[in-house]
């Protein structure tokens, strides 16, 4: 392809040798004209002799001395045009080998130059063109629009610190004077996580609902989703928007606490309940004919899952407020399963499901808090049964994976599409689907995720829309932890790798 050059724009200093030589050039070829017009006249009139030598030294020295008038008066009155010119040369910055002309020159006060001359090398001093002005105004406009805006604006630059941060950003000084983002993340998958793996990629978006800056009960909490982008080797390398849905979201938390504080206070009941009904089948099973038993079974299925609806609702208020300290033990998972296997068969039998559990005892011992972890068995063997169709087969197995014992709960229900799977640990979350046909609250795979993360392991779903899903945790094995629980007591303090913090540059620290 041809390059075409366009020639450079013409310099300001050729403009005075060629105005001179051009203005000379008319003056030398004046004074001929007019020497030969006189010459003519003269001689025409008989006022002198063509053959006279006088007559021609007389013409000559007349032309010669015009000529010298001429050109001494052209250059008075061209001077201060050269001056100007010379003073522009010099104010655009072209090379010249004379010195720029000084306003504070007497002369130029004298001829009046002097006010030109300051404004010429004004103008030159001021290094904002119209464009930049131009461009200046809008950058202030978008400046004060992003102040004033009430969601919040943050540019990262590759080395994660915040280059722009508008009002209404989470936005906090540390001790040492740096700008960080105050969030805390209750997804393992934070920001932090997702900047480590852009690093590998060219552009890459995520997004997060519900992240609070300050834990409940703080003053200045606010609820934000946020969307994040990344585009490799760009000058605002990541931008984060933070809108915030404290008003829609806040309503919620507070019901949470309302309902914690009433779960609390149906606990007592409910267990009395339980045991009562436990004493009736146990002890009058012999005298119950079978539609008594049918019923009486039906009413314990009711009742434990009323027991652990409550304990969902009060462990997960727990958990928002970062209490979800628990003491972990040397146990068995099939140990811990057999805690609650006979409610399990209970709850899958009377919904004619077919529960199939295969936890090996002869896996490595696990770090365990029983309680706990028979919650996660019920809450994930629950929605099994719950999303899945008469009939069904819900198929329990474990196996050990290097330091970790992996359970995995299997059904061949009514699936998730992948919207529905990006969402589900969030709290309150449930698919329009679920809400319209099967009661539920929507937090028991929020805190069932809470607690799995509290022993130090992870949960992960597969799912086909209408084929079924599989929902699988670990935990770390007893020897893999041993150590950290011996220094704190049993407490899950060192295990736990994500909660609460604020992004600061590349850590995550805790709060
Ligand atoms: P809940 O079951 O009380 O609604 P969860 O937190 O246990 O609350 O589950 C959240 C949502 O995840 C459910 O509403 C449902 O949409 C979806 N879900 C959970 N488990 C399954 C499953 N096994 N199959 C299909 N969808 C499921």
């Amino acid at each position: 392809m041809a390059v075409t050059k366009s020639s450079p724009p013409e310099q300001v200093r050729s403009f005075w040798p060629r105005y001179r030589n051009r203005s000379l050039f008319l003056i030398i070829c004046m004074q001929i004209i007019a020497t030969l017009v006189v010459s003519c006249a003269l001689l025409l009139f008989h006022l002198g002799q063509p053959d006279n030598p006088y007559f021609w030294v007389t013409i000559l020295a007349f032309a010669a001395a015009s000529l010298g008038v001429n050109v001494l008066l052209f250059s008075q009155l061209a001077d201060p045009l050269k001056e100007l010119s010379n003073a522009l040369t010099h104010s655009a910055g072209e090379p010249s080998d004379t010195a720029p002309p000084s306003p504070n020159a007497k002369r130029f006060e004298q001829n009046g130059l002097k006010p030109l001359l300051q404004r010429i090398y004004e103008l030159g001093t001021r290094d904002e063109s119209p464009a930049d002005n131009k461009l200046a105004k809008k950058a202030e406009l978008v400046l004060s629009g992003l102040d004033s805006s009430t969601t919040g604006f943050v540019i990262l630059d590759n080395q994660r610190k915040i280059l722009y941060a508008n009002a209404a950003a989470p936005v906090i000084t540390t001790p040492s004077g740096e700008r960080a983002l105050e969030l805390i993340f209750d997804d393992s998958y934070n920001l932090t996580t997702w900047l480590d793996q852009s690093d590998d990629s060219v552009r890459s978006n995520y997004q997060w609902t519900r992240i609070p800056n300050k834990i409940p009960g703080e003053e200045g909490r606010k609820l934000y989703d946020i969307s994040a982008s990344y585009e490799k080797g760009s000058i605002a390398e990541t931008v984060v928007t933070f809108f915030d849905r404290t008003k829609e979201y806040q309503p919620e938390d507070e019901d949470l606490d309302f309902i914690a504080f009433a779960a609390h206070e149906l606990r007592g009941p409910v267990t009395v309940i339980r045991g009562y009904l436990d004493v009736i089948s146990d002890e009058l099973a012999g005298q119950l004919d079978d539609e008594q038993k049918e019923l009486v079974s039906r009413l314990i299925v009711s009742a434990n899952r009323l027991s652990s609806y409550i304990n969902n609702i009060l462990n997960a208020s727990r958990y928002d407020r970062r209490h979800l300290k628990i003491h972990l033990q040397e146990d068995t998972l099939a140990g811990v399963y057999a805690t609650i296997a006979d409610d399990m068969q209970l709850r899958a039998g009377s919904q004619g499901r077919i529960l199939s559990v295969d936890i090996p005892k002869d896996l490595p011992s696990v770090a365990a808090d029983r309680a706990s972890l028979s919650e996660v068995f019920g809450n994930l063997i629950d929605n099994a049964i719950k999303y899945s169709n008469e009939g069904g087969v819900v198929r329990v197995t474990a196996r050990q994976d290097g330091d970790f014992v992996e359970v995995s709960v299997e059904d061949h229900g009514i699936g998730m599409p992948g919207n529905v799977v990006s969402n589900l640990f969030h709290k309150f979350y449930r698919s329009h689907r679920s809400r319209e046909t099967v009661a539920g609250t929507g937090i028991g795979l929020y805190i069932s995720k809470a607690i799995i993360e509290s022993h130090g392991g992870g949960m992960r779903v597969r799912s086909v829309e209408g084929q079924g899903s599989t929902f699988s945790f670990t935990v770390p094995t007893y020897a893999s932890v041993a150590d950290k629980l011996t220094q704190t007591h049993n407490s899950n303090e060192n295990l736990i790798s994500q909660g609460s913090g604020w992004i600061k540059n590349h850590s995550m620290f805790r709060g």
